[in-house]
């Protein structure tokens, strides 16, 4: 039905059609790499008029600035004001959108590819699993009912965002089928550890000295959590302007934080803006996250999730704690 139906949005267009396609603020490697990948399929295909961007402020991740297809981006002012058809990727909600909801919105066709629990069924075609590893499984098996078979290109845009949205391969959602996935990617030429330095392994010296003393200043609740163990840190824009660099070198910052072993629940609080906090959330299993978020008008997954708190971050932290008692009594 809905994969039908998507398809037919597309195969509905003429070839100078303007498409535009968008993904979420702040964007990370499975928004990024599901979308490009997607624009170059629509290129393959005899698509001229394919733009791709984000809401907010235009800093695309230095590792993502090499991706096959990034000539698409534009900044979100200079997006299709009134396009055909629109394309959503990895976006939860509509809050995810910023000043793009309405666009959205207007589109006279919407195809959204998500793989959030928490989605919100905004979009007229929703192509959302819930049990995809990443958006880009689902943009795959989009170019492919499309007829455009993967070439290196597309599959270094896929490759990434299955890489980013898996932590490498290593959480649960790591099927047989992620697998494959990732072997036919491969086989189109790919070199997985190339790709792995670029994008994982290949930050700059400064960001490597913020992560410490945010670390650093990491605190342990051993009896919160419901007695699984809470961890939580914090960074400002203070930390950032010290060490002189952008938001997103933070994105990846509650990896170490979530691998405690003496906690079930992790949180790293990111200033946005003075008194707004990004949160991220992240479970080992007995704790839903996503409960947690949505109750805060955010979202994500299970295991990982987050909204947006004000104050301080002990408020912040404070908001968790009392939500991880509610939900766990
Ligand atoms: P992260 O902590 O890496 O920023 O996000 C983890 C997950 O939670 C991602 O899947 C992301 O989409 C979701 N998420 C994070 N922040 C928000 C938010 O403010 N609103 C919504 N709806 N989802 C969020
Ligand atoms: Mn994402
Ligand atoms: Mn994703």
């Amino acid at each position: 039905g809905q994969w039908d139906a998507a398809v037919a949005a597309v195969r509905a267009l003429g070839g100078d059609a303007e498409i535009q396609l968008v993904c979420h603020v702040s964007p990370d490697g499975d928004a990024l790499g599901s979308m490009l990948g997607f624009g170059l399929g629509l290129r393959r295909l005899g698509y001229t008029r394919v733009r791709a961007t984000f809401p907010g402020k235009f800093t695309v991740p230095t590792p993502y600035a090499e991706l096959p297809g990034v000539d698409l981006l534009v900044p979100e002012a200079d997006a299709y004001p009134a396009p055909a058809l629109v394309l959503v990727f990895d976006v939860a909600g509509e809050s995810r959108l910023g000043g793009l909801a309405a666009r959205v919105a207007a589109a006279p066709v919407s195809v959204v590819l998500d793989h959030h629990a928490s989605n919100t069924g905004f979009g007229t075609i929703r192509l959302v699993d819930p049990r995809a590893a990443a958006t880009s499984v689902l943009a795959e098996q989009f170019v492919a009912r499309l007829g455009v078979p993967l070439d290196a290109e597309i599959a270094e845009c896929f490759y990434v965002a299955l890489a980013t949205d898996t932590g490498s391969f290593k959480f649960d959602m790591t099927t047989v089928a992620v697998h494959e996935l990732a072997a036919r990617l491969i086989a189109t030429g790919l070199r997985p550890g190339d790709i792995s330095r670029r994008i994982f392994d290949s930050r700059p010296f400064g960001a490597m000295k913020l992560t410490g003393e945010v670390l650093g200043r990491a605190v342990l609740e051993p009896a919160a959590a419901g007695g699984r163990g809470l961890v939580w840190t914090y960074a400002t824009l203070a930390d950032l302007a010290r060490h002189d660099q952008p938001p997103y070198v933070l994105d990846t910052l509650i990896d170490p934080v979530r691998s405690v072993a003496e906690a079930d629940v992790s949180v790293l609080v990111r200033q946005v803006a003075e008194r707004e906090w990004a949160v991220s959330l992240r479970s080992k299993g007995a704790v839903d996250v996503s409960r947690l978020a949505v109750s805060q008008g955010g979202g994500g997954h299970r295991l990982a999730a987050g909204f947006t708190g004000f104050g301080e971050p002990r408020d912040v932290v404070d908001i968790v704690r009392r939500l991880l008692d509610d939900f766990l009594n």
